[in-house]
């Protein structure tokens, strides 16, 4: 089998310049931006604006890799529109605040929001033979996404193919965690989301990550790199192995692999470009209540007895009751304007600490995960 090749760029700010050269030489190294896009018809370019934030807080992709990925696009389709779902606010909103809409007048681009969907069939689906996809996501002629490198509170990490969950318009999202709340079903879900979107060209924007308590709450991480690849499941084993993880502690990596639904091993991937060493980062911190996922298939109480469980900072709460509306199975109510958890109905999806926009909840291990870690820790050390 022919190796898929994943294009690796330096890449060390974000100068628009040197973003716009680094996203070229990314493409030109895949043979071009004209033999990866069809000529003919809009391509849709889809960033992560999970929420209203900052571009500095590396929460969203970074204005001037959107902005370099359509310079791109533009120099092939006749017309180029830029949107995505965000999990909190609008689209609007998180665009002008990333610093992304900018970008976007800057070129021509137009921003639009994904609030209308249609159901698309998936009988090849293996968990999954039906999407309710945005209307942008189906009408375009094809899909560029462009993701961000950051680590994720339920999943372990999000990147090129996480992104795609963002093509499930609002709320809606929030019945895939409710019907998918074990690890490996969802990722098996996001695997069968990908086979619907089928995006033509998946980036990354690694040039500054994040790591620890991501994807809204972790430390903005300097990586240096733009990989783009046509794989999104190779681009996202390509990053995980930089920053030393193994990609198949991923759920929807390890069900890629089982699969063959994408390049995750290293002898199927091809890496052209700046020498992969060259990246190599010691300590990238994966997020809390990630780890001892293979002990999960035990069941309920041992779910909640080794995966971190959320927890309401009092001091920070401001009462916004952004948690309450993104909880999937509802068990958040207000109190004396502070969040309550009811933790047995607690489904650990973590889509509460993802939105909370104060940063109030914290996800924490309890007693026997404590045990579990520094266990696996001492044998580590031996
Ligand atoms: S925990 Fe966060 S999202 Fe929930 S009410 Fe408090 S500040 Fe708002
Ligand atoms: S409380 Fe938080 S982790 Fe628990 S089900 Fe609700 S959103 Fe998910």
């Amino acid at each position: 089998m022919a190796r898929v090749p994943v294009a690796l760029v330096r890449c060390d700010s974000y100068d628009p310049e040197a973003v716009r050269a680094a996203v070229e030489r990314a493409f030109r190294l895949l043979g071009g931006v004209e033999s990866l896009l069809p000529s003919k018809g809009t391509c849709l370019v889809k960033p992560n604006l999970l929420s209203p934030s900052r571009p500095e807080l590396a929460i969203t992709t970074h204005p001037e890799v959107v902005k370099a990925v359509v310079t791109e696009v533009q120099k092939v389709a006749e017309g180029v529109v830029v949107g995505d779902s965000p999990g909190r606010g609008d689209t609007l909103g998180a665009a002008e605040a990333s610093g992304v809409a900018q970008a976007c007048r800057d070129v021509g681009a137009c921003v639009i929001s994904f609030d209308e969907g249609l159901d698309v069939k998936l009988p090849e689906g293996r968990l999954c033979k039906e999407f309710f996809l945005a209307l942008p996501v189906v009408q375009a002629e094809a899909v560029v996404s462009v993701a961000k490198m950051k680590t994720h509170g339920f999943m372990g990490y999000t990147g090129a193919v996480k992104n795609l969950y963002g093509c499930i318009p609002g709320t809606l999202k929030a019945k895939y965690h409710l019907r998918y709340q074990g690890k490996e079903e969802f990722g098996l879900m996001l695997l069968d989301l990908l086979a619907a979107v089928k995006p033509a060209v998946s980036v990354l924007d690694a040039v500054v990550a994040m790591d620890g308590d991501g994807p809204s709450h972790g430390r903005p991480r300097p990586f240096g790199a733009i990989l783009v690849s046509t794989d999104p499941v190779a681009v996202d084993s390509v990053a995980l192995r930089l920053a030393g993880v193994e990609p198949t502690v991923v759920p929807y990596l390890k069900a890629a692999a089982e699969h063959g639904a994408g390049a995750v091993a290293k002898e199927d991937v091809e890496v052209v470009g700046d020498p992969p060493g060259s990246f190599a980062i010691k300590d990238f911190r994966m997020p809390s209540g990630n780890r001892h996922r293979s002990l999960l298939r035990f069941g309920g109480f041992m779910k909640k007895s080794i995966t971190a469980r959320p927890v309401v900072n009092m001091m920070k709460c401001t009462g916004c009751a952004v948690c309450q509306k993104s909880c999937p199975p509802q068990v958040i109510s207000m109190s004396q304007k502070k969040a309550v958890i009811d933790h047995g109905r607690c489904i650990r999806c973590y889509c509460c600490h993802e939105m909370c926009p104060s940063g109030a909840i914290d996800l924490r291990m309890g007693l026997v995960a404590r045990a579990l870690d520094r266990f696996i820790d001492s044998l580590a050390r031996k």
